[in-house]
C-alpha cells in the first residue's frame, strides 16, 4: 500500500495554501498531511443539544443557542471599537460582543433571520455574555460539521487572526480523509487486533476526528492510547533486554580495606535496614558481570548519600574510579565537603569539578583522572563533558536524577569502553506504575525508612496576620541555638523583577532581626558562585542564624541544625517542590517546623496543595496527590526524562490500566520472540524504526 502521500507538504491540501500552511507550521508544528492527521482534538462538544438562554449557568464551558439578534450598538474609538448586540430566544436574551471583524458581522447578520450561535458564556458585571461566538444560519446547517459529537481543536491567537479556527481545522481534516480514502497502513499486528478486538488504525483515526457515536469514539481512543503505551513499553523493555544480554560489566569482587575500615571505624551511625537492603542489591549488581543501571528512590533525608559513598568505596577497593554528579553547584560542593569529611581517616583522593573550576585546576584534574590519581570525582554537568576522561571509571552515581535527562545518563556510558555501573538517586518519589514507565529500563531500589530518632516535621499554614507571632517564634528557636531558612519563590531565575520579593523580604527580615544580635545570609541564582558558596558556608558553620534564599537550596542541602523552614508565597510552589524544600529541615534530632505562608485568598487547587502538605510528611503520598492535581506532564522527572513521553492522548496516570495491559502485552511478545524475528512481528520492528526516527529530533534538543 502506498502511504507516501501522507508525507506531502500541508500547503498542497486543498483549502490550505502557502499562507495558512506557514501558520500551521509555526503554531502547531503541522508540516505534512500526516501531522494534521495526528493533530487530535482536545475535546468534543455535543452539537446536537441546543440550550435555552434561561438555562445558561456559569459552569457551562460552551453552549449552543438558537435565536435572533437585535439592537446592535457600536462603541469605542476607531482602533478599539466594540460591537454589542442582544441575542434572544423565547426564554430571554444574552449579550454578544465583538472586538474584531465588526464590519463583517454587521454585513452578514440580518435581524429577521434565525441563527445558531456557539460560544462560551462568561459573566461580566453580573450579566452573561458571549464574545465572538461561531454563527451559522439556522436553516443552512452543514450536517457533517454539525455531527452530534464535534471535535474541538486547540488553536492559538495567531491562528485565529489567520482565520484558522477549530472549525477550519475540522474542515481540513474532512478534506484530508477524502484524499486518504481508506489508505492508512495498519500499525499493530493482526493478532493483537483480533485478540483485543481493536478498531483498525484507519477506523480509529477517522472516529477520533469524526466520531460516529460515543462508543466508537471510546473504542478509537482506547486503541490509540494502547498503541502509544504499547510501543513505549516495547521500546523500554527491548532496551532492557538487550542490555541484560549484551552489555558486559565490571565485576567488583571484593569488599576491601577502604570499605571495611570506613564501615567499621568511621561510620558514626548504624545503617537503617532499608539502607542495608539496598546496599545488598547494589552489591549483587556488582557481581553479575553485566553493566547495571539502578534507580535508588528514597524520600528526602532517608540517607541516600551514605549508600552512594559505600558503593563508591567498593568500586575503589576493586581498583576502579567513581564519580558523583549533582544538578547544582551548591549541592556538588556540599557532597564534596561531606564526603571529604566522612573519608578524612582514609587515604582516598577526592576532587571536585564544576563550571567554576579554574582552568589550571581543571587541567590538573583532567590529568589526574587519566592517570587514576583521583579516585572519586564529584561535580556538576561539567564532569560529563567530552574532555573529561577517566582511566577506569567503574561506577557513576547521579544524584537527584529528576533534574537530568536520559541523554545525560547515556553520556556517562561513553566514559569507558566497558560502560561503568550507574546508580541514579532521586528524592522525588514517583508512584510505582509511573516509575516503571519513566525509568522502565532501570532496576529499582527503595529506601522506605528514615534514620531513627527523627521527629516528624510539624507543618503549619499561616497568612500575613500571623507574621509577628512567627517572628517571635523564630527568635525563640534561635535562642535555642537553631537555624532558619526563609525561601522566596522565583518564576525564572534570570528575571530581575522576580528578585524584588526576595530583596524586600531580605530587608524586612534584616530589620526584624537586627545585627549584631542576629546574622542573616542570602543566596540566590544571580550571585557569583564564590559568593553563594561563602554565604552557604556561613550558614553551614552556624555563624548566620537565618538563610534567606530562593529555591537554589531546594535539593540536597543538608544542615542538620536548621529546624525551621519558612516558605513565602507557598501557593506559588508545586507540591513536590514544597516537599523538597521542607526536607531541608528535620535532619537532626530536634523538633522541626515548616511554615507555609500564603496570601489570604487561595485558589481551590492551592488550598488542596497546602492541605496535603499540612497533613502528610510522606513523599509517596504527596507524589500521588501531586499526580492527581497536575497530571504527569508537569511532574518533575517526566518532563525532564527526555523519554519522549509526548503521548497524544494516552495519560500515564489516568490510563494506568491500559498501561499495565500494554506492558504485559509487550512483555509476552518479547518472551516469545526476543529479537522480534517472527514474520508476524515485522510490523513491530517497522513501527519502532519509524517512531525512533521521529524521536531523534527530540533527542538532539535535550543533549
Ligand atoms: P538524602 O536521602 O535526602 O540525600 P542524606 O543522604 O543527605 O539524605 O542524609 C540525611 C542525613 O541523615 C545526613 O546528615 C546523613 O548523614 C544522615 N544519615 C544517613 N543515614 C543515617 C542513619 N542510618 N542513621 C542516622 N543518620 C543517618
Ligand atoms: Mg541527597
Amino acid at each position: 500500500m502506498n502511504e507516501d502521500f501522507l508525507g506531502s507538504d500541508i500547503k498542497f491540501l486543498t483549502g490550505v495554501g502557502p499562507k495558512k500552511a506557514e501558520l500551521l507550521n509555526k503554531e502547531l508544528n503541522i508540516f505534512k498531511f500526516e501531522d494534521l492527521l495526528y493533530y487530535f482534538p482536545f475535546k468534543y462538544t455535543d452539537r446536537s443539544k441546543i440550550y435555552k438562554i434561561s438555562e445558561i449557568n456559569e459552569e457551562m464551558p460552551y453552549v449552543q443557542l438558537k435565536g435572533k439578534f437585535f439592537s446592535f450598538i457600536l462603541s469605542g474609538e476607531k482602533n478599539s471599537q466594540r460591537l454589542n448586540a442582544e441575542f434572544f430566544d423565547e426564554t430571554g436574551s444574552i449579550e454578544i460582543v465583538w472586538f474584531q471583524g465588526i464590519k463583517f458581522v454587521k454585513d452578514k447578520i440580518k435581524k429577521d433571520k434565525e441563527y445558531i450561535i456557539f460560544g462560551k458564556p462568561t459573566v461580566y458585571r453580573d450579566k452573561f455574555n458571549i464574545a465572538h461566538p461561531e454563527i451559522e444560519e439556522a436553516e443552512s446547517q452543514n450536517t457533517k460539521i454539525n455531527a452530534a459529537l464535534q471535535a474541538d481543536y486547540n488553536t492559538t491567537e495567531k491562528l485565529k487572526k489567520g482565520f484558522i479556527l477549530s472549525k477550519n481545522i475540522l474542515s481540513f481534516q474532512d478534506t484530508l480523509f477524502k484524499v486518504i480514502n481508506g489508505r492508512i497502513t495498519e500499525t499493530l499486528p493482526d493478532y493483537l487486533l483480533q485478540k483485543f478486538k481493536f478498531l483498525s488504525l484507519s477506523q480509529s483515526l477517522f472516529n477520533i476526528h469524526f466520531p460516529q457515536d460515543v462508543d466508537k469514539l471510546k473504542a478509537a481512543r482506547y486503541r490509540i492510547k494502547f498503541e502509544e503505551l504499547f510501543y513505549s513499553q516495547l521500546k523500554i523493555l527491548k532496551i532492557k533486554n538487550n542490555r541484560n544480554q549484551n552489555t558486559v560489566g565490571f565485576i567488583f569482587k571484593k569488599i576491601g580495606d577502604n570499605f571495611n575500615n570506613f564501615y567499621n571505624n568511621n561510620l558514626k551511625f548504624e545503617l537503617t535496614n532499608a539502607q542495608k537492603k539496598v546496599l545488598k542489591e547494589i552489591r549483587a549488581d556488582f557481581l553479575k558481570g553485566k553493566q547495571s543501571n539502578r534507580l535508588l528512590q528514597g524520600d528526602v533525608g532517608s540517607g541516600k548519600t551514605i549508600v552512594a559513598l559505600l558503593s563508591m568505596l567498593i568500586a575503589i577497593d576493586n581498583g576502579f574510579q567513581a564519580c558523583l554528579m549533582a544538578p547544582t553547584e551548591i549541592l556538588a560542593q556540599q557532597h564534596f565537603i561531606s564526603i571529604t569529611e566522612f573519608l578524612k581517616e582514609l587515604n582516598i583522593n577526592i576532587a571536585i569539578l564544576t563550571g567554576s573550576t579554574k582552568t589550571k585546576a581543571r587541567r590538573l584534574i583532567h590529568e589526574q583522572l587519566l592517570n587514576a590519581e583521583i579516585q572519586i570525582l564529584i561535580g556538576t554537568h561539567a564532569l560529563i563533558e567530552d574532555v573529561v576522561q577517566f582511566k577506569n571509571l567503574g561506577l557513576a552515581i547521579i544524584d537527584e536524577q529528576h533534574r537530568f535527562g536520559v541523554a545525560q545518563r547515556a553520556k556517562i556510558w561513553t566514559k569507558n569502553e566497558i560502560p561503568p555501573h550507574v546508580i541514579v538517586m532521586t528524592a522525588t518519589p514517583i508512584p510505582r506504575t509511573l516509575a516503571m514507565t519513566v525509568y522502565g529500563d532501570l532496576e529499582v531500589s527503595v529506601i522506605n525508612e528514615l534514620p531513627p530518632g527523627r521527629k516528624p516535621i510539624k507543618t503549619i499554614h499561616a497568612t500575613d496576620a500571623k507574621r509577628l507571632r512567627i517572628f517571635q517564634f523564630l527568635k525563640e528557636q534561635i535562642a535555642l541555638g537553631r537555624q532558619i531558612y526563609i525561601v522566596y519563590p522565583l518564576i525564572k531565575e534570570s528575571e530581575t523583577l522576580d528578585y524584588k520579593d526576595l530583596e524586600d523580604g531580605y530587608e524586612s527580615i534584616s530589620r526584624a532581626f537586627p545585627s549584631p544580635q542576629y546574622a542573616v545570609s542570602i543566596v540566590h541564582g544571580q550571585m557569583k558562585n564564590e559568593e553563594k558558596e561563602k554565604a552557604m558556608q556561613l550558614f553551614v558553620k552556624g555563624i548566620t542564624h537565618i538563610m534567606v534564599a530562593t529555591t537554589v537550596i531546594e535539593v540536597g542541602v543538608n544542615v542538620p541544625n536548621a529546624s525551621v523552614m519558612i516558605i513565602e508565597s507557598a501557593e506559588r510552589f508545586g507540591l513536590s517542590q514544597l516537599h523538597q524544600l521542607r526536607g531541608r529541615v528535620g535532619r537532626g534530632a530536634d523538633q522541626s517546623y515548616c511554615v507555609l505562608m500564603t496570601s489570604y485568598k487561595l485558589s481551590k487547587e492551592a488550598k488542596q496543595r497546602i492541605f496535603t502538605m499540612v497533613n502528610s510528611n510522606d513523599g509517596f503520598e504527596i507524589a500521588e496527590a501531586d499526580l492527581k492535581l497536575r497530571g504527569p506532564g508537569d511532574i518533575d522527572g517526566i518532563a525532564q526524562s527526555g523519554l519522549g513521553f509526548n503521548f497524544r492522548i494516552a495519560n500515564i496516570v489516568k490510563d494506568q490500566q491500559i498501561l499495565q495491559l500494554a506492558r504485559n502485552t509487550a512483555n509476552d511478545i518479547l518472551d516469545d520472540d526476543p529479537e522480534l524475528q517472527k514474520p508476524e512481528n515485522q510490523i513491530l520492528i517497522k513501527q519502532m524504526r519509524k517512531l525512533r526516527r521521529s524521536e531523534n529530533i527530540e533527542w538532539t534538543k535535550i543533549s
